[in-house]
């Protein structure tokens, strides 16, 4: 849980990782396992786009100015998506399996 901004998909709900109920992972002792404050459903949530206001679902993860940031298609920076689809950045490597 690196990000702070994180989304629901089972129920829609957004919030701060501070909210985000977390609890050992009975089959991973080093682990953890994440619930919905809002369903209480485990592992349905998602890095939600960090523009204030925006409640989509991240789909876009680029490096910005500080860090890398992660946002909506609409919201992803402009001048990274022209980079990226130069070849000068490479796409976000998704979250491994495994
Ligand atoms: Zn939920
Ligand atoms: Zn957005």
């Amino acid at each position: 849980m690196e990000r702070d901004k994180w989304r629901c998909e089972e129920c829609g709900w957004v919030g701060h990782r501070s909210e985000v109920l977390e609890a050992p992972n009975p089959f991973d002792p080093t682990g953890c396992v994440w619930g919905c404050p809002n369903c209480l459903d485990v592992n349905t949530l998602n890095v939600a786009c960090e523009h204030p206001g925006c409640e989509r679902e991240a789909s876009c993860g680029a490096p910005g100015p500080e860090a890398y940031d992660w946002t909506c298609y609409e919201h992803t920076n402009p001048i990274v998506l022209r980079a990226r689809d130069a070849g000068e950045v490479r796409p976000a490597a998704g979250p491994k399996e495994g």
